[in-house]
């Protein structure tokens, strides 16, 4: 293989950048690199570049990336300077980017770098966005499974964009659909709506998706709970016009209860029945209230992010590989 010099890995020359968001991954990143560069070199007098972003881990996970070097990449190591969460670490690996086209890999081998030349296949064909389907999740319980499943149909009633069901974050994009996203701005970052916002030539990939090659999931059940909060929130307007909507239902139902007890009291006599009802509906309009006033909260606390305006994330250190040529190393 020829050495490659600085002045080559200019932006044309990338064929794709593979971007690796990594928080606590020191057990699975080598076998992660490895993969990656066995279906990386299988693809002759091509130029690739792949971008591990520290996402502010605890353990040796940067010390690990810093390590690992690449016999058909360059190799672009992020750290940010705490952890600002998966949505941040994708969007700085975007930001840093220059392939033709882009992937979003997970460290923990759910993605397999192996669909890659699926995907480039695809792009060749004239996709600019190439989604993989999840048709089997393994190693996920069924609780997560069958939440992701009605969280997916949710989103897709409520949100303005089309957002496919069971695509996640990991896709090829073209480097024109890249430019495009990186024109949002939005500080709540909702990747899987941002990378769906912009449209253009699509077309899905169905895979299957594995369980982790070694770690644990660094998802919390609230986190989680925050991020589907924040892909409605971000890509609908569509609760607030519910909550109007339950706020005319109930009054309208009331005014015909009205007519009830009045009839009752005046015709009939029984005035001084009906405490449980009462309660009942207290109680009921209550929980509404409150709802209607959280999901109001919500967008405000949206609002109160974007006005501050605050970047997504913060890069402390950069640290670029041009690819080895026989184990030799060279620091750009
Ligand atoms: N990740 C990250 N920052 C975080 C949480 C996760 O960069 O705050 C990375 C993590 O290292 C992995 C990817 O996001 O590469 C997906 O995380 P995980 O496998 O824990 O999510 P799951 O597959 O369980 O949804
Ligand atoms: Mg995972």
């Amino acid at each position: 293989m020829q050495l490659v010099s600085d002045n080559m890995s200019h932006e044309k020359d990338i064929l794709l950048s593979v971007i690796v968001p990594v928080y606590n991954e020191e057990e699975v990143l080598p076998i992660f690199h490895h993969r990656l560069n066995q279906v990386l070199s299988a693809i002759p007098n091509e130029r690739f570049e792949i971008i591990y972003v520290n996402d502010g881990s605890s353990d040796d996970s940067w010390s690990v990336m810093l390590s690992l070097t690449s016999f058909c990449a360059d190799v672009e190591c992020i750290n940010l300077s705490r952890n600002f969460g998966k949505e941040a670490a994708m969007t700085a690996g975007i930001d840093h980017c220059k392939g033709q086209t882009v992937t979003l890999l997970d460290a923990d081998l759910q993605d397999p770098p192996e669909l890659i030349p699926k995907m480039l296949a695809k792009w060749q064909q004239g996709f600019d966005v190439v989604n993989m389907k999840r048709t089997e999740r393994e190693g996920e319980s069924r609780f997560k499974k069958y939440s992701a499943d009605i969280y997916y149909k949710l989103l897709d009633h409520l949100a303005d964009v089309p957002v496919q069901r069971n695509v996640g974050d990991f896709r090829l994009i073209s480097r024109r659909v890249i430019e495009k996203i990186k024109q949002l701005t939005e500080k709540n970052r909702y990747i899987k709506g941002i990378l769906s916002w912009p449209g253009y030539k699509q077309t899905t990939i169905e895979f299957s998706r594995p369980r982790r090659e070694a770690g644990t999931t660094k998802w919390s059940f609230t986190q989680l709970v925050g991020l589907a909060l924040s892909g409605i929130t971000a890509f609908s307007v569509k609760p607030l016009r519910l909550s109007v909507w339950a706020g005319v239902l109930i009054s309208a139902s009331a005014f015909v209860y009205a007519f009830w007890v009045f009839i009752k009291t005046v015709w009939l006599g029984e005035a001084v029945q009906g405490y449980p009802s009462l309660m009942l509906v207290q109680l009921f309009l209550g929980g509404v209230q409150l709802i209607a006033i959280g999901v109001c909260g919500e967008y405000i606390g949206r609002i109160f992010t974007e006005v501050k305006g605050r970047p997504s994330y913060i890069v402390m250190d950069v640290e670029s590989k041009v690819q080895v040529v026989k184990g030799q190393q060279k620091h750009a």
